[in-house]
């Protein structure tokens, strides 16, 4: 099953890595920052500082020739789906490869990589630097620990919402560790290395010479805002490594994680209030769904992945809209719902698509009629209950896009 949920505020497609090679993102991304570009040239010759040409060249010295099978088997192995930075920043950077209308979150996205010298952008996301913080968060964040900390505007909100959802569910979430991840990850070239050596297998030498260069670029170019770009950090995901075999990662706590890129993003698409409630409302879902054993079913492929996100969307809509969960209001909360559903998934046949807008708006209000007619009796549905609800209405809840 999948071990680490994202949530996908862009959609997330598939484990293939294949359209995001430093080369693709290189000549897309010189199309959306044209008075920054420096046209890659096979002999080096750019018009960047000599500093910054150094970098690059120090990163594309040391990078695996099989880096896209690196970073290809770390997704599989840490069961992580593409970042929505990644999938986001190839929209934006290609438009003609999908068939989502411009959104707010597009335009955000876009207004952030144009601070961004394109080709410091393209050797970053040619090395993985996206994922860095997801990485680095899964490895070895810890609740409680400084750098994992939630940041302060919303510290408050997410743990007492985290802590109701543990109270809501009748699955034991006791031990589920809620974190933050920060951007600061990308300043610490020890911390750069590790996530290269242990995530993508990459060798202590080649991977301590690309994270100096990382963490020196990242240090140098304004856009990148020394780390705080929310480029390095625009995910939220649920973790767990329950049945896990492999060595590394099943010493792993469950975890929820936020990072501070989609806590930014949610707040600049107009959903600060209620989105980040909803989401974790979501990734919790997923948590319920790991610890109820309700990931598995007879779909494959892109159907079972959009069952078990439509299901998040209702069981997440159904906590946050319950008289015993959050009790936030579900106007408000379906409102901000369509707005970042509609940010998109276009890419209907692929592995991680979670549902068109359409379908998953159904889902999130089915979800709060369901809590409506159940807060009447005053009592919240035991999750197998809600999930077999769930099951026999799901055919009605695709249909519309079917
Ligand atoms: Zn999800």
């Amino acid at each position: 099953m999948r071990r680490t949920t994202t949530w996908s505020i862009a959609l997330v497609t598939s484990l293939a890595i294949s359209g995001a090679t430093g080369a693709t993102v290189a000549s897309a991304a010189t199309t959306i920052a044209p008075t920054a570009a420096a046209a890659p040239s096979a002999t080096g010759a750019t018009t960047h500082d000599p500093t910054t040409a150094r970098l690059l060249a120090t990163i594309e010295a040391n990078r695996p020739a099989d880096w896209e099978a690196r970073q290809a088997a770390a997704l599989d192995r840490f069961g992580v789906e593409r970042s929505a930075a990644q999938e986001v920043v190839e929209r934006v950077i290609d438009p003609t490869q999908h068939q989502c209308a411009p959104t707010r979150l597009n335009a955000y996205v876009g207004g952030v990589l144009a601070k961004v010298d394109p080709e410091v952008f393209a050797a970053l996301a040619g090395v993985g630097a996206l994922d860095y913080a997801t990485y680095d968060a899964i490895l070895f964040g810890a609740q409680g620990a400084p750098g994992y900390a939630l940041p302060k505007a919303y510290a408050n909100e997410l743990s007492q919402s985290f802590r109701a959802a543990q109270r809501f569910w009748d699955t034991d979430g006791s031990d589920i560790q809620l974190m933050a991840m920060h951007g600061d990850v990308m300043t610490d070239p020890a911390r750069v290395s590790q996530v290269l050596q242990v995530a993508f297998g990459v060798p202590r030498s080649p991977a301590d010479a690309i994270a100096g260069a990382v963490v020196e670029l990242v240090a140098t170019d304004p856009g990148l805002e020394g780390g705080q770009s929310p480029i390095f950090t625009l995910n939220a995901f649920a973790f767990t490594a329950a049945g896990e075999t492999d060595p590394v990662l099943r010493r792993i706590p469950d975890k929820l994680v936020f990072g501070d890129g989609m806590l930014a993003a949610l707040q600049a698409i107009g959903v600060g209030d209620v989105g980040p409630r909803a989401v974790l409302g979501h990734e919790y879902a997923h948590h319920v769904q790991y610890d109820a054993g309700l990931t598995g079913s007879p779909l494959t492929g892109a159907e079972a992945t959009r069952r078990t996100e439509l299901m998040a969307d209702a069981f997440g809509t159904y906590f946050v809209t319950h008289k015993r969960g959050l009790a936030l209001n579900a106007a408000r909360v379906l409102e901000a719902e369509q707005s970042f559903f509609q940010v998109g998934d276009c890419n209907f046949d692929k592995p991680g698509h979670h549902g068109t807008p359409n379908q998953r708006l159904a889902a999130s209000t089915w979800g709060w009629s369901v809590a409506k007619a159940a807060q009447k009796q005053g009592h919240v549905l035991p999750s197998l209950t809600l999930d077999a609800q769930f099951e026999a209405k799901l055919p009605e809840l695709v249909a519309p896009d079917a």
